[in-house]
């Protein structure tokens, strides 16, 4: 997988939430410059694309 950003070396890495310890994501980062990209952030983004493609458009 390479960055979207600048195309560098991406490399998968984990987070953890400090207060939440149950919480742990698995994550790209970015070896060049740092850009993360989270699969859940993914899932989002397609998820708003689709649904605003379903949905028609109100009228005013
Ligand atoms: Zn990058």
């Amino acid at each position: 997988m390479n960055c979207s950003k600048c195309h560098g070396l991406m490399v998968n890495d984990r987070v953890y939430d400090a207060e939440e310890a149950i919480f742990d994501l698995s994550i790209w980062r970015c070896l060049n410059c740092g850009e993360t990209v989270d699969p859940l952030i993914l899932q989002n983004r397609l998820k708003q694309e689709q649904e605003s493609n379903a949905l028609p458009i109100k009228a005013a």
